[in-house]
């Protein structure tokens, strides 16, 4: 079993730069030790607080009263079955550099998927997606340690429960670690169909269209860049969770309430009667404009879905504080609640 440190502060294992000490502080590097390490801190009733590259995480300031366990497993491997590849990867590995290597090798299917931070076994537990792609798409199977049932398991797609930022174990928080996840993709050296406008326009190609997997990556990274969504030191903007809100899907009476308070606001009609509004349009006409300040803490001064902690010195409250505002202000105005993308760990929004 790996060593434990106590107290370690949370902050720097996480992109929000916010988080308190752990009590206990570990890292796992096989799937044998993420397993045991777990198993025995459930069997004596200890918190467990399971991080990957702490990239969608707000961890309050008093910390975690429990045993944060570090997911550092690697290893990725590759078959062909019916003309695909089905790549297997350990939930250690660094997702960017995941795809980077898909798109190296012609494999087909989450190169929109560029730039995102985070570690593999993070990507079914939001869904993670970005420019028309999601995981969802992708994901084939994933081996979890279920802890209600204390043993390894096998899901496929379907059992994932995949929906837009959202799968079964956010359903079911804390209940299954990932293991390994099996993504299945094209041997191709073209992306996907472009689904996403802006990136179609980037491209200078039409939608459906497809392009080379490298084109599609620069593209996408390009776009990222410019809205501070790819992590970068020297960038402050960098210093959030991503979105902070996700886009609310509203059923038809709130839509129309919506409309009502807000006639031709941008929406996307949803095949299933749902309606889904940009957060990022409600939060700028609510009043909140990219660079909104409140002490330590703003918006981000090019994307008005991250909040961020440009210096690092502010805490989980603060930033708190600042969703809280943003959040009531839509309300106020447009009778709409936004939902926090982000996991919070020890504070409620
Ligand atoms: C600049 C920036 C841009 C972003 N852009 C996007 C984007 O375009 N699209 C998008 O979807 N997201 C985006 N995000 C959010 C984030 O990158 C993703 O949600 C990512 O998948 C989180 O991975 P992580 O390893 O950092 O997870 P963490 O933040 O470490 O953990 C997130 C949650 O998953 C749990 N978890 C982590 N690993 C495991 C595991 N192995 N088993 C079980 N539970 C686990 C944690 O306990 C926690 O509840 C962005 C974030 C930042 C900072």
């Amino acid at each position: 079993m790996a060593d434990r440190l106590a107290g370690v502060p949370l902050a720097p294992y996480t992109t929000l730069r916010t988080g308190g000490p752990a009590r206990a502080f570990t890292q796992a590097r096989t799937q044998d030790e993420l397993i045991a390490t777990v198993a025995e801190a459930d069997r004596a009733d200890e918190p467990v607080l399971v991080l990957g590259g702490g990239s969608n995480l707000v961890v309050c300031d008093d910390g975690f009263d429990g045993l944060v366990v570090r997911v550092a497993t690697l290893g990725v491997e590759a078959t062909s079955q019916d003309g695909r590849v089905l790549v297997t990867v350990q939930a250690g590995e660094d997702w960017d550099a995941l795809v980077a290597r898909c798109v190296a090798e012609g494999w087909s299917g989450v190169e929109c998927l560029s730039g995102v931070p985070g570690l593999v076994g993070s990507t079914p537990i939001q869904n993670v997606g970005a420019y028309g792609q999601d995981v969802s798409q992708t994901v084939a199977a994933v081996r979890v340690y279920d802890r209600r049932a204390g043993e390894v398991r096998d899901l496929t797609a379907a059992e994932c429960g995949f929906a837009y930022r959202h799968s079964a174990f956010k359903h079911d928080p804390g209940r299954h670690v990932v293991l390994a996840v099996t993504y299945a993709l094209e041997r191709s050296p073209l992306s996907g169909p472009v689904a996403y406008k802006e990136l179609a326009a980037r491209l200078g190609v039409e939608i459906g269209a497809r392009v080379p997997l490298a084109e599609a990556r620069e593209a996408v990274l390009e776009l990222r860049r410019g809205k501070g969504m790819v992590l970068d030191p020297g960038d402050p903007d960098t210093r959030s969770a991503g979105s902070f809100f996700t886009n609310p899907v509203l059923g038809p009476e709130e839509a129309a309430a919506l409309e009502l308070r807000a006639p031709g606001h941008p929406r996307w009609d949803m095949p299933d009667g749902t309606v889904k509004v940009p957060a990022a349009w409600l939060i700028e006409n609510a009043g909140f404009p990219k660079g909104y300040e409140k002490g330590r803490v703003r918006i981000s001064t090019k994307h008005t879905l991250a909040l961020t902690n440009p210096t690092g010195e502010a805490g989980a409250a603060e930033l708190l504080a600042l969703a809280r505002e943003v959040r009531e202000g839509v309300h106020e105005k447009f009778g709409v609640w936004l939902v926090n993308e982000p996991v919070l760990v020890g504070v409620r929004l």
